[in-house]
């Protein structure tokens, strides 16, 4: 299915979000949480990405995106190369990170554009409790930051590794605060979503922690 970019923005340097429509289709139905998979002849061959869809579902044909330019990479220049009006092929929307039922109190961890799942699984009310961790290098990458931050019933943790002196919050990677978060408990589910590092010691600490294998719900970007 052809998908034309009808605006971009860029977020941060090197970061952006593209909003993309499917001409003539119906309203898309998804999952918050899910993938779209996007394909395009790139060199002569094909080349096909993931990328976690931005937004929850409104009713209309249109989809988002967010990602970092990787500049050595195939796939990301290709889309930052893009102008309005511009296409790109959606083969579809997959994956299976997705809030789990049945519901319990969630601690969800990102780094980076790990963060972008969560945008839309938070855009759909949830019945509970749920503590979201979002690491990256400096303030000015923390994407979303105001929605985040107006979130009612979600704990809210940002946290960065190399703080400007006009930063207030926390500082570190986000395993800490997860264990932190986590405590004694081992009756939550952990969500973690980034690269392969963070999101492979997030398993391993909670499991140390005793957690179940189906209460640790992971997505690794590269
Ligand atoms: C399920 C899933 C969902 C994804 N969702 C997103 C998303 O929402 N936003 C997003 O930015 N990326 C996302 N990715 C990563 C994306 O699919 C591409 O791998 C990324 O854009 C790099 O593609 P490329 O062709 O430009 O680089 P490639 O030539 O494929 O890779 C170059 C290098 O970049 C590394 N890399 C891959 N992803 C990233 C990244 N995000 N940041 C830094 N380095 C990276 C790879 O490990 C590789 O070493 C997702 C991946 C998966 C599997």
């Amino acid at each position: 299915m052809t998908a034309k970019l009808i605006r971009f923005k860029d977020l941060a340097p090197g970061i952006r979000h593209f909003v993309f429509e499917l001409p003539g289709a119906g309203a898309l139905d998804f999952q918050p949480g899910q993938f779209a998979s996007l394909t395009a002849q790139i060199g002569g061959r094909e080349i096909t990405r993931a990328y976690s869809l931005a937004a929850a579902p409104r009713g209309d044909n249109q989809f988002e995106i967010c990602l970092n330019l990787v500049p050595d990479g195939v796939f990301s220049p290709y889309l930052f190369a893009l102008g309005a009006g511009d296409t790109v092929e959606l083969k579809g929307i997959l994956g299976t990170f997705v809030w789990r039922e049945p519901a319990m109190d969630s601690i969800l961890v990102a780094t980076g554009t790990g963060i972008v799942p969560y945008r839309a699984m938070l855009q759909v009310p949830q019945n509970r409790r749920i503590t979201l961790i979002y690491g990256t290098r400096n303030a000015h990458n923390l994407l979303f930051l105001d929605e985040f931050r107006a979130l009612s019933g979600v704990h809210f943790i940002p946290t960065v590794t190399r703080p400007d002196p006009d930063w207030a919050g926390a500082t570190g990677r986000v395993q800490p605060l997860l264990l932190e978060a986590l405590g004694e408990r081992t009756d939550v589910q952990v969500y973690a979503c980034g690269l392969r590092e963070m999101v492979d010691s997030v398993r391993a600490l909670c499991k140390e922690r005793g957690m179940d294998r189906r209460q640790i719900i992971t997505e690794k970007f590269d």
